[in-house]
């Protein structure tokens, strides 16, 4: 071969548009259905299952040959109507945020610089350093405390526990692992199972957590926590780690925040809160008051995808002691050395800091929606959403037909369809059938859960689009759908099948 195809990147063989121009009415096109799609949120059903012929469509062998910038295009504009709901008024499920519209906008500027936040001295480290300063002020931490922005609470409670476990065993089970030395740590039943997941996924496995009962507001017993430790410092254990939470996922219970401080440094063990959604309430006066104990914390793991509606994904690890939180993670091979100048200074690096080298720019989103909306307008977001909560618990205790299954503490209202006589395997089932109902109507999508072994229809409200007539629309056809044959049916099938 005489010609060399390799030499030079044409345009053809690179990865860049051929022709600019038409490249810019392209993602022009992508940006407007975009738009169209974030400003329908509030219209339309709100979860649609994805229809089979897009689902075969989607199922292709490898391409060998591109489709095109076109194509592609197509295909991603037919799969915007199907997302899981979380953008509509009416998605009540589990936890999620609703994300906006300038979002994009934040995702569209990272894209474009492409830029690999693990390390090395570039714009976004320091827009990264200015995230993690704001959290330090938004939860009173000191100066002195880190931060690294993640793809959620799970994994910022895996990087906090594993500073919590390396820190009680002075750095050598970075090496030695922690096998014979017995630690144990302590949260609720209540708390969310990212927590487990955690002591599974840093060595200790899931029954070094003890599940400590709740108190019939859903808050840890702090009695028997006392005992459980007690019992296993008697047994030869090294208790080393407690776990609160800051609005639990099933119910919205906050802990009693300030007496597990009191108890962790009585005790000396790490005190870290799981705030996923709930410690953003330090932003409201709905919840302020029972969330001063999070800056006593050791360390805080929480999401700005929730409460924050920072588009997916986005949490973040917040940790008292800078230099323990460097500790646990730092490892910097020669080809990762810090340097006084130049593109390798900046230091210390994120890569210092939690498990991740490579990463992506998500701090920009979360810049970008506190810097444009500011924390007044997000916490008032946050105080209407707690007073719907506790609208619709009244409307619930006022609706014959349904039934208060927690108290509402924050943002979720847990309830369900009874009628008089029937057991609760029975109603348990009518219940699961109403959410689905709503579910595959397009007309609301909350999610269940299981509270004392009853089946509840949790309504979870961290939607700045949600107004009262949507709660008023929810409850109106939970009542219709409760009367539907559908459920008459479901209710049948159940007296008859035999008690489980
Ligand atoms: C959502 C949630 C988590 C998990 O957070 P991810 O961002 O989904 O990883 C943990 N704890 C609570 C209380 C939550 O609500």
């Amino acid at each position: 071969m005489t010609d060399k195809p390799y030499d030079e990147p044409t345009p053809q063989e690179s990865l860049d548009p051929e022709d600019w121009d038409e490249f810019r009415a392209q993602a022009h096109r992508m940006l407007e259905s975009a738009l169209d799609r974030m400003q329908s949120s509030r219209q339309g059903r709100v979860w649609t299952e994805l229809p089979a012929d897009i689902k075969d469509a989607l199922k292709s062998p490898l391409p060998r040959q591109g489709l095109g910038t076109d194509d592609v295009i197509s295909r991603m504009e037919t799969l915007l109507p199907y997302g899981a709901g979380n953008t509509n008024p009416r998605f009540f499920g589990w936890v999620h945020g609703s994300g906006t519209p300038s979002n994009i906008l934040a995702e569209m500027a990272a894209s474009s610089m492409n830029a690999n936040v693990g390390g090395r001295d570039h714009g976004a480290i320091y827009v990264e350093k200015q995230v993690i300063s704001w959290c330090r002020e938004l939860f009173e931490f000191p100066e002195t405390a880190s931060g690294i922005v993640v793809s959620g609470t799970s994994m910022a409670t895996i990087i906090a526990i594993k500073v919590a476990r390396d820190a009680r065993l002075d750095f050598a089970s970075r090496k030695d692992g922690v096998c014979g030395h017995g630690l144990v740590g302590y949260t609720s039943t209540e708390t969310h199972s990212c927590v487990a997941r955690a002591f599974d996924m840093v060595g200790l496995g899931t029954d070094a957590l003890r599940r400590i009962p709740a108190n019939d507001r859903f808050e840890i017993d702090m009695d028997a926590l006392r005992t459980a430790i007690t019992k296993d410092r008697a047994a030869g254990l090294t208790p080393f780690v407690v776990i609160g939470t800051a609005g639990t996922v099933n119910v919205g219970a906050i802990d009693p925040l300030e007496e597990l401080a009191d108890l962790a440094k009585a005790e000396n063990l790490w005190f870290h809160i799981d705030g996923a959604f709930g410690a953003l309430g330090v932003l409201s006066e709905r919840a302020r008051d029972r969330l001063t104990g999070i800056k006593r914390a050791d360390s805080l793991a929480f999401d700005f995808h929730k409460w924050l509606h920072v588009n997916y994904d986005a949490g973040f690890a917040l940790v008292r002691d800078e230099t323990l939180h460097r500790a646990t993670f730092t490892d910097r091979p020669d080809y990762l050395k810090a340097k006084e100048r130049g593109l390798a200074g900046g230091n210390p690096w994120p890569v210092e800091y939690g498990p991740e080298l490579s990463r992506g720019f998500r701090a920009l989103k979360v810049w970008a929606q506190l810097a444009e909306f500011g924390t007044d307008r997000l916490g008032r977001m946050i105080t209407r959403n707690c007073y719907q909560a506790s609208y619709l618990g009244e409307q619930v205790a006022m609706t014959p037909g349904l039934e208060l299954l927690a108290p509402v503490a924050l943002n979720i209202c847990c309830f369900r369809h009874v009628v008089d006589g029937l057991p609760d395997a029975v109603l348990n089932a009518m219940n699961d059938e109403i959410v689905i109902q709503l579910q595959e109507q397009g007309i609301a999508a909350p999610s269940t859960t299981q509270l004392h072994g009853r089946t509840a229809i949790r309504v979870n409200i961290t939607n700045h689009r949600t107004a009262r007539k949507d709660l008023d629309i929810l409850l109106s056809e939970i009542v219709r759908i409760a009367a539907s044959p559908e459920v008459a049916a479901v209710r049948k099938a159940a007296e008859g099948a035999p008690p489980s």
